[in-house]
């Protein structure tokens, strides 16, 4: 497709948009936290739960296969999206969370020991942190971090002297969700490739807005979730490079990912089986899928366009707004508006505003070193979507103001 979007017309397939809520005409700002999910992907998990619902790798009924292809059939629409070499290097996960505790766990464990360090840059979500922190605790390794600049930008420069010959792993997000940067992951993983450093990327918060394409961005894993790309909860997909997935040990163990089990020895699926232990999130994977080709359908490069259009005019717009402070001004931005507010808490920010309908998040962002890093222990966060419209930017400002005014 070309041409803008047809805004008014893709709002039809959200409900939650078109349902008065306490009385007024829902904003929902908040897709950072988690998109919502289109009309065609809840039928489609709908249909499967009520007529084509069973487990799937099992038996050989008709119904186990169709739901099994069904299920694979999401892995190659992911596959897809992200232009991944092949459908098996697709793993399931629960979401960017576990993706991350795998690569940590099975990646991370056996190639970490004391001494060595893992370099996260800055801007991370707790999620690429903690299981890092995890197993920099276990192995007696350190962490270390790639500092950003006042506008929210890594300081590429600093890479080089941080990667050492201890370093063994680098992991960096591509979107920030509390600043809205958008990372030059090819060119940090091409820095760490030269130092023969693997590199693992959140993708939580690109794969719902940019065109991801992972043989052009070299990384060794990239991380993403389902329910920021339109899709359900409890589904997400863990990219790996075909050598590491061979190479690394399962992490879970159970049925559906084995070979063979006796008393004396178990063998493993190959890749991605050994990884998806029990029985998967079906509905969810297929509605996974669903959402693929919904965001396929609008197009990516008419939601980038449109979700800069609007970021452009709501930054142009709250910075207009004295006493208001945008965090996060890099050139390479996504649509997340993260600002303070002289003398005022964001919680009372984001209360005020759901008073009026608007759905924010105020928070620290599960990013606390971020908040840190700009003095603030919080801040209220705008992220907008491809539903989003100017008239929503004007409903922000205005109960932006609002408050401006209770506070005075
Ligand atoms: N990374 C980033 C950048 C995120 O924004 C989020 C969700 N807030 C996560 C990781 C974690 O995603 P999930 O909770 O779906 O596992």
């Amino acid at each position: 497709m070309t041409g803008p979007l047809d805004v008014a017309r893709i709002r039809e397939d959200f409900p939650i948009l078109t349902t008065p809520f306490k009385g007024k005409r829902l904003v929902y700002l908040d897709s950072a936290v988690s998109g919502q999910m289109p009309r065609p992907v809840v039928e489609r998990m709908g249909r499967y739960a009520q007529l084509e619902h069973t487990n799937v790798h099992r038996g050989v009924s008709t119904l186990s296969q169709e739901a099994t292809d069904r299920f694979e059939e999401a892995r190659e629409k992911v596959r897809r999206l992200v232009n991944a070499p092949s459908a098996r290097q697709i793993v399931w996960t629960r979401g960017t969370t576990e993706a991350l505790n795998l690569v940590a766990q099975s990646f991370g464990r056996p190639r970490v020991h004391a001494g060595d360090e893992i370099l996260l840059s800055a801007m991370e979500h707790h999620a690429n942190i903690v299981p890092w922190q995890l197993l920099a605790q276990e192995r007696g390794a350190r962490i270390r971090v790639i500092p950003m600049d006042d506008d929210g930008e890594l300081i590429l420069d600093a890479i080089p002297g941080l990667i050492t010959d201890r370093t063994r792993i680098l992991g960096l997000t591509h979107v920030s969700n509390a600043l809205g940067t958008v990372n030059p992951v090819k060119e940090i993983t091409a820095l760490a490739h030269a130092r023969g450093v693997p590199v693992v990327v959140d993708g939580a918060q690109a794969v719902p807005h940019l065109k991801v394409d992972l043989q052009d961005l070299d990384c060794d894993f990239y991380a993403f979730s389902g329910h920021k790309m339109s899709g359900p909860t409890g589904i997400g997909a863990l990219f790996g490079k075909a050598e590491h997935l061979e190479a690394m040990p399962p992490w879970q163990g159970g049925g559906n990912m084995i070979l063979s089990v006796t008393w004396e020895k178990t063998t493993y699926m190959p890749f991605p089986g050994k990884f998806e232990a029990g029985t998967p999130a079906i509905a969810a994977t297929i509605g996974l899928g669903a959402s693929v080709d919904y965001l396929e359908g609008i197009g990516f490069d008419r939601i980038a366009a449109h979700e800069h259009g609007l970021l452009v005019y709501a930054t142009e717009a709250l910075e207009a707004i004295p006493g208001l402070r945008i965090l996060g001004k890099a050139r390479e931005k996504a649509a997340v508006i993260s600002f303070v507010m002289e003398g005022i808490h964001p919680h009372d920010i984001g209360s005020i505003l759901d008073h009026e309908g608007i759905v924010v998040r105020a928070g620290h962002h599960c990013a606390q070193p971020v908040m840190e890093r700009f003095g603030v222990p919080a801040t209220t966060r705008a992220s907008l979507a491809y539903f989003n419209t100017e008239e929503d930017v004007d409903a922000l400002v205005a109960a932006v103001l609002k408050v401006k005014e209770i506070f005075g």
